[in-house]
């Protein structure tokens, strides 16, 4: 019995299971592997705007503390709770075990719709969510960061709120801040960047001309536009975006930067151009060399899978693929190549790790620096996970996962179980 549930939590539960059998891992060592470490649930009453009160529920998981503080990011979502938070928790685990950062893996959310609060409720919620967590953060125990529906500002508010009740300033709290509030260059490109630098490498593999190759985005926040930005620099076109308020199509290509003024502006992509609009249903299943879904967790199931037209799968989002939708993908792997979610999105929490070091060391890198540290460690880690793959003949998943999952038992393993 645990007090997690929900899709989500089965999904990153059954994919557990999938490397446990491989690993041969034995039975009595898979919860100490698998249960989160800490959880916590908080309501979150702020004054709104007509003088009512609301409450909001918040929550933080910290899977392990094995091989440091734990990291991961804070969610505003109303699909948020605590059985997602768990797994995009456990996930964060075995993604920055696979990249080698000294960090277990956490995540936090409220749930709360962000689009339908004014932007000073917004700061009273997150303000009193971070006076909330005080108790179970800080730099050296549990470290926050952006992720759905929160920004650089939220990160700034979450900092500013920590430092206010230790005395002093302690941006090594949370990273993805602002650069002016010791955020580091580069972290707010870093997770859209790595997508389309791994993706490049595979079409480099595939001997694909990114000339003359097509990508497609579902999601066109701060992965999904930065991803779509880096693969238009790099010759593609991307001929579909989509987000919560609908799609966008042009087979000549869509003018990437333009469309990125108009969301900063306006806050979606609706309104860009009526001539465009396209069934966002379809975005999956077009006919593209890269497919990068950026929204939200399970949205390529089994049936999606059997239509999915691209040849690389770059997955920006966390969860993106159902385990039934992997079963399908493991049979097309021929035709398409999968960049597992976390490996293709890691670059977010590599660069994250950066701030981290920069702020505790109050010496900051060029963004030059920055970024080539990020594409070495995901090269170094994209050339482990294929190079198991072939080793083992395992899917690339499972291939990125038991790296991680081996990590951590490995250094549970040696550290032995206390008392
Ligand atoms: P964001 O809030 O900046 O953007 C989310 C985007 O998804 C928005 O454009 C939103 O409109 C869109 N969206 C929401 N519901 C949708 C739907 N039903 N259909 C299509 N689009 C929809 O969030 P983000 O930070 O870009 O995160 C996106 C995903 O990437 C999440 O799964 C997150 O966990 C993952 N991720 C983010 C980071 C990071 O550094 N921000 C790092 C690793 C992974």
């Amino acid at each position: 019995m645990t007090v997690y549930s929900g899709p989500v939590f089965d999904m990153a539960v059954n994919q557990f299971g999938v490397i446990a059998n491989y690993l041969s891992i034995p039975m009595d060592e898979r919860d100490r592997l698998l249960l989160p470490k800490r959880a916590v649930t908080v309501s979150c009453p702020i004054h709104r705007d007509d003088g009512s009160v609301a409450v909001y529920e918040g929550y933080r998981v910290q899977h392990h503390l094995t091989l440091g503080p734990t990291k991961g990011g804070t969610r505003f979502a109303p699909s948020v709770d605590i059985g997602e938070v768990a797994a995009l928790a456990i996930w964060m685990s075995w993604k920055c075990a696979l990249v080698g950062l000294p960090y277990g893996g956490a995540k936090g959310g409220i749930r709360i719709d962000p689009t339908k609060i004014s932007r000073r409720e917004l700061e009273a919620v997150s303000r009193r969510y971070m006076q909330e967590m005080i108790p179970f953060v800080g730099p050296h125990v549990d470290v926050m960061a952006p992720d759905m529906g929160t920004n650089e500002q939220v990160m700034a508010w979450f900092m500013d709120t920590y430092s206010m009740y230790q005395g002093r300033t302690v941006t090594e709290i949370v990273t993805g801040k602002p650069v002016t509030s010791g955020g580091t260059l580069g972290r707010r490109e870093a997770t859209g960047r790595g997508v389309a630098h791994l993706a490049k490498r595979v079409m480099n593999e595939l001997s694909i001309n990114m000339n003359q190759a097509t990508a497609v985005i579902q999601g066109f926040g701060n992965v999904g536009s930065y991803a779509a930005l880096e693969l238009q620099q790099f010759g593609l076109k991307v001929i579909a975006v989509s987000d919560h308020t609908g799609a966008l199509y042009n087979e000549a290509g869509l003018d990437i930067p333009a469309l990125m003024k108009h969301t900063s502006e306006h806050g979606s992509i609706a309104g860009f151009s009526s001539q465009m609009q396209f069934d966002p249903e379809q975005i999956l299943t077009l006919k593209c060399d890269v497919l990068v879904p950026a929204a939200m967790e399970r949205v390529i199931d089994a049936e999606v899978a059997e239509k999915l037209q691209c040849r690389v799968l770059a997955e920006g989002a966390n969860g993106p693929t159902t385990p039934d939708a992997d079963l399908v993908l493991e049979k097309r792997q021929k035709d398409i190549f999968l960049i597992p979610d976390i490996l293709c999105n890691s670059g977010g929490v590599v660069v994250s790790y950066f701030e981290w070091v920069q702020d505790l060391q109050q010496l900051f890198w060029e963004e030059e620096e920055v970024t080539r540290r990020e594409y070495q460690i995901l090269d170094r880690a994209f050339d482990q996970m294929v190079v198991r793959s072939r080793k083992d003949k395992v899917f690339h998943r499972t291939a990125a996962m038991a790296i991680g999952v081996e990590k951590v038992r490995n250094a549970k393993a040696t550290r032995g179980l206390f008392p």
